[in-house]
């Protein structure tokens, strides 16, 4: 096989060994005569592999023993809608922060079930920074405060927990969680879809404060109740069986690399070499504050953006695939989570450089 690295923003890239004990275990997992896409989600088998992906999520982050840990289905745009009907607790506003393309579709999800206050918008500065927490200005009567913990389209990551007190803090951290240790405690709520840094695409993970939970907007469907979901194991329905099941092979996978402070600092050095890269040359660039540049996500664009077809066109010759933009945006975007190994940027350093050299 052709070395490539793909540096799609998700579904993304998935550590190799994980993909080899998915194939080795595909046919037949465990001596048990079936696949795991073939068990009883009920019995014993599937049972073991999703307790332990929950016992090692907990291991990782430290979660707290008051925290339910749900594995839930929809991606986290479920959880744009589920967040509110859950968590608005008879109270009459909800609060956001709007830091770019995420926070708006949570935003706007969030408005179908009630009043939604702005906190704050970084919109003035074309969502490229993030407005400073002490002029924030969230509604004393908000049941929570939300704000998007890594904004992938735009690239820009809250590198700490906004200071606010007096609300529960709700993270939807889709695109950065488990690529450094966070202190849950600080969290009413945390959730991350899983197809960038825990497995494949069509499960989320929730972890949520219990005492936050079982007061459900009426109508709420089952499936989008956390206090059932909870007092189910996240089996209410069928859930997503061979998604959970990759999502614990990544787990594993993570805590073999050293868990969390480990993969941080890996995250960091790649992250640092290539914005180092851009701001070194005249030729690329990056519109974000640095204060607030993602370790996950370093959108850049040349000079000239005729030159961006033909920069797509030879990196993907030279294996270095799922470069674009997102289209609301253009430009390129490398996408650095977990999996990327180093060399994969490095790799990627040196085809810029040559790049430059050639076309510059
Ligand atoms: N939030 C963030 C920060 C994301 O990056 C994404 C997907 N790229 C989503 C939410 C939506 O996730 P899903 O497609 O799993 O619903």
């Amino acid at each position: 096989m052709a070395r490539v690295y793909n540096f799609s923003p998700g579904p993304a890239m998935l550590p190799a060994p994980v993909l080899e004990r998915a194939q080795a275990e595909l046919r037949e997992w465990h001596s048990t005569g079936v696949s795991v896409m073939e068990m009883s989600h009920r019995g014993k088998d599937f049972v073991s592999i999703a307790e332990k992906a929950e016992a090692d999520l907990r291991e990782l982050l430290a979660v707290p023993g008051d925290y339910k840990v749900l594995f839930l289905p929809g991606g986290a745009t479920a959880q744009f809608a589920a967040v509110p009907m859950n968590l608005r607790r008879g109270k009459a506003k909800v609060s956001y922060v709007s830091t770019g393309y995420w926070s708006g579709k949570a935003i706007a999800e969030a408005t179908l079930y009630g009043q939604v206050q702005v906190a704050a918008s970084a919109k003035d500065s074309n969502f490229t920074t993030i407005p400073p927490v002490s002029r924030w200005n969230v509604d004393p009567d908000a049941a929570y405060l939300h704000y998007t913990a890594n904004e992938t389209i735009g690239g820009v990551e809250f590198h700490a927990a906004p200071e606010v007190d007096g609300f529960p803090l709700v993270a939807d951290m889709s695109s950065n969680i488990l690529s450094r240790p966070v202190d849950v405690r600080r969290f009413g709520l945390i959730y991350g879809s899983a197809q960038k840094n825990i497995g494949v695409a069509g499960i989320t993970v929730v972890i949520v404060r219990e005492d936050l939970i079982g007061q459900t907007l009426p109508g709420t469907p089952s499936i989008f109740d956390y206090r059932q979901q909870a007092d189910n194991g996240s089996m209410v329905n069928t859930p997503p069986t061979y998604n959970w099941y990759l999502t614990g092979l990544t787990l594993e996978w993570l805590k073999e690399q050293g868990g969390l402070k480990a993969i941080e600092a890996r995250n960091i050095r790649k992250a640092e070499k290539l914005y180092a890269a851009i701001d070194a040359s005249p030729f690329y660039s990056n519109p974000v504050d640095p204060a607030v540049r993602s370790r996950m996500n370093v959108p850049f664009r040349p000079a000239d953006a005729a030159l961006e077809n033909p920069f797509l066109a030879d990196a993907k010759e030279a294996g270095l695939v799922n470069l674009e933009g997102h289209r609301s945006v253009g430009g390129m975007r490398a996408s650095i989570y977990n999996a990327m190994p180093e060399e994969g940027v490095d790799t990627l350093i040196s085809f810029m450089h040559e790049f430059e050299r050639k076309r510059g």
